[in-house]
């Protein structure tokens, strides 16, 4: 089996000391592909740091809506370096999140800032990774109007599957993870039942969100097998099908041979 994480944090300060053991650890479980996100400059920089020492690791560069504060014309010139390493594969994450704040001078810096990030991606020839929170409809609109070239992925796909298929015209990609697993999450699974299969992604976010039986535990990419055999059960097909897909879909969208 050949399965791969396609949004892990192992620039998490939780993480990134014992990287080596956690990338190891993943190989074991068949888990042989890993991209690593940044959510700011310095996560970026870690992000395309550990993608250089590693075989089958890549990174996206990029800032997270939640992680503004240090952002700038030239924070975002730098992220523009940084996307030039080539095992930087996309830029991201980026998008909006209204969860914690959602007050009109939060929503517009947000905007602006996915919006140069999408002007960015778009320029370069790469996809994104995008973060939405509470902000499905808005992120919607926004990719419609700017159109990236080379797509992306939802990453943790949190919308309806109603609107799921809106964004597959769009021509996106859709991350699951640990909250599949969750018995009350009822819409992830219709979401992923309803997601088209060559445009399935299998993600873990660790640290956070650890499927069960890991709830409340240190997530890790090594148990992504245990997502992609939820997908499995949910969408009736068999395991290695659904991991297959994902493997072509990962190389189609971040245009890599794994
Ligand atoms: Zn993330």
């Amino acid at each position: 089996m050949f399965y791969l994480d396609s949004h892990c944090h192992l620039n998490d300060r939780r993480l990134c000391d014992e990287a080596e053991k956690i990338i190891e650890e993943a190989a074991n479980a068949d888990v042989k592909a890993l991209l690593v996100i940044g959510w700011d400059l310095e996560s970026s920089r870690q992000a395309a740091e550990i993608a250089s020492k590693h075989d089958g690791v890549y990174a996206a560069v990029g800032f997270q809506p939640e992680n503004l504060d240090t952002i700038d014309d030239s924070a975002l010139e730098q992220i523009k370096m940084l996307a030039k390493n080539p095992k930087v594969i996309a830029i991201g994450e980026i998008g909006l999140d209204y969860y914690w704040n959602s007050d009109d001078e939060t929503k517009a810096k947000q905007k602006k800032w996915f919006v140069r990030q999408l002007k960015l991606a778009a320029e370069l020839g790469l996809p994104v990774s995008v973060h939405a929170r509470e902000a499905t409809q808005d992120i919607y609109d926004i990719l419609k109007e700017n159109d990236v070239p080379q797509k992306g992925v939802l990453h943790c796909y949190s919308g309806s599957a109603e609107m799921l298929k809106e964004f597959a015209k769009l021509g996106y990609y859709f991350g699951f993870d640990g909250p599949l697993t969750y018995k009350n999450a009822k819409e992830p699974k219709r979401s992923c039942l309803a997601c088209p299969l060559d445009r399935l992604l299998s993600e873990t976010d660790c640290p956070y969100l650890p499927p069960v039986p890991h709830r409340g535990e240190t997530n890790y990419p090594s148990y992504i097998p245990l997502i992609v055999s939820e997908m499995a059960k949910i969408r009736q097909e068999s395991e290695e099908n659904i991991a297959k897909a994902i493997k072509n879909n990962f190389e189609r969208l971040f245009h890599v041979k794994l």
